[in-house]
């Protein structure tokens, strides 16, 4: 009996040197060196781990284990959404600042249009990892499915060329290919493919913290980290309020004039995106650097909405494709979940001819890719 007893509360130990302790003050530090301790002593005879010892690290577990935690997520982006949802299912408590503004609410009307952000497609693993914490019913609720491909590249093309089981659209030079349902012989995925406006998952993945974790996890949106105090105990996140630049615009303006708040967290998470501000901090002040890849293939996107709905008979369950590789053009569309395409024209921003023609034709959110 009493070495089951033992055998947990070893585990017990063992969950908690496992988890991420933040030194908080110096009989945190004391607490963590005594289990660490303890651990080794227990690996090198587990016959010694004496009852006494054991008393003194229940306390301290539970004195762990109830002590809050605090976190700074630094971008309300998919990934910041949902690492906010894992900790706080780890018993954190976490405040989420995006620069933004909060994105509509995911049943708005306004994302059937397919007007608003460029799509995201979900493969499997991405459908896993949000089943796996809880969010994939909500999303699935607002995602389209994709059953293959509608090629609008000449036949002969590199992305035109038809597969194995493409068929030609009579009357016209496009190809479509549609996938086998998992499962079923010859299937060429075991998922099908889920889309959705990058914003509309990021408004699914705060309605779930909204609804599941507010105890926990507070949002803050117009709010933008401008940089990190290393020099404390704990990291101090200091931010200040900011407005988009337009009501498209991906970009916002900081009130320079602001005061700038400052607060400390024993854990701060950047997922501000690939600009991040949290990254160049920790680079600047701690010496750590960040590796970044030479871009070969530099290009810009701008998002065009097609509206299948207006020609009876178009498929809208498929991935559009176009490429032409002597001007540089590539589109690919996915539908939403209302039957519209969101489509994305990818350009390199040296190629002035079609830059200078897309932007004067509908100028604005480019990002370089
Ligand atoms: C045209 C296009 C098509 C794509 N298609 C796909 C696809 O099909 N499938 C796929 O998996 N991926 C796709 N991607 C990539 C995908 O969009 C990104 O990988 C994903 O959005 C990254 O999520 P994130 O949360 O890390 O960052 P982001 O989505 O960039 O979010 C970062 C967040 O941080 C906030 N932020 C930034 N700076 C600050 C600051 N200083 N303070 C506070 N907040 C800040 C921003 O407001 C934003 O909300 C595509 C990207 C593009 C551009």
């Amino acid at each position: 009996m009493i070495g089951i007893f033992l055998s947990k509360m070893y585990e017990l130990v063992l969950e908690y040197a496992r988890g991420d302790f933040t030194a908080q003050s110096s009989s945190k530090q004391h607490k963590r060196g005594l289990v660490s301790h303890v651990i080794n002593q227990h690996a090198r005879c587990k016959m010694r781990f004496g009852l006494q010892v054991l008393a003194q690290l229940t306390s301290t577990a539970v004195s762990l284990r109830t002590a809050a935690r605090t976190a700074a997520v630094v971008g309300g982006g998919p990934a910041g959404a949902l690492t906010a949802v894992m900790l706080a299912r780890r018993g954190w408590q976490v405040e989420v600042i995006d620069a933004l503004p909060s994105p509509p609410a995911a049943d708005d009307p306004s994302w059937g249009a397919g007007e608003r952000s460029y799509q995201l497609g979900l493969n499997g693993r991405g459908q896993r990892s949000l089943r796996q914490f809880g969010c994939m019913q909500r999303v699935g609720r607002f995602a389209a499915s994709v059953n293959g491909r509608l090629s609008f590249a000449q036949v002969g093309s590199a992305r035109g060329k038809p597969g194995r089981d493409a068929e030609a659209i009579p009357g016209t030079a496009f190809t479509e290919t549609r996938f086998k349902p998992p499962g079923t012989p010859g299937a060429e995925k075991t998922y099908v493919t889920r889309v959705l406006q990058r914003d509309r998952l990021q408004a699914c993945l705060l309605e779930e913290l909204a609804a599941g974790y507010a105890a926990q996890v507070r949002v803050s949106h117009g709010l933008s980290c401008v940089g990190l105090d290393l020099t404390g105990e704990r990291p101090v996140v200091e931010a200040l309020p900011c407005t988009p630049r337009s009501s498209e615009a991906e970009e916002c303006e900081v009130d320079e004039a602001a005061q700038c708040r400052r607060r400390a967290y024993d854990l701060v998470v950047g997922a501000d995106g690939v600009r991040s501000t949290v990254r160049k901090a920790v680079c600047s002040k701690s010496g750590a650097t960040a590796l970044r890849f030479a871009d070969s293939n530099e290009r810009r996107y701008k998002t065009i909405p097609f509206h299948p709905t207006a020609v009876e008979g178009t498929a809208a369950d498929l991935n559009w494709g176009y490429q032409n590789k002597s001007l540089g053009l590539g589109m690919d569309a996915l539908p939403t979940m209302e039957g519209e395409m969101v489509g994305v024209l990818l350009f390199k921003p040296l190629c002035n001819h079609i830059c200078n023609h897309i932007w004067s034709a509908c100028c604005s959110s480019s990002l370089s890719l």
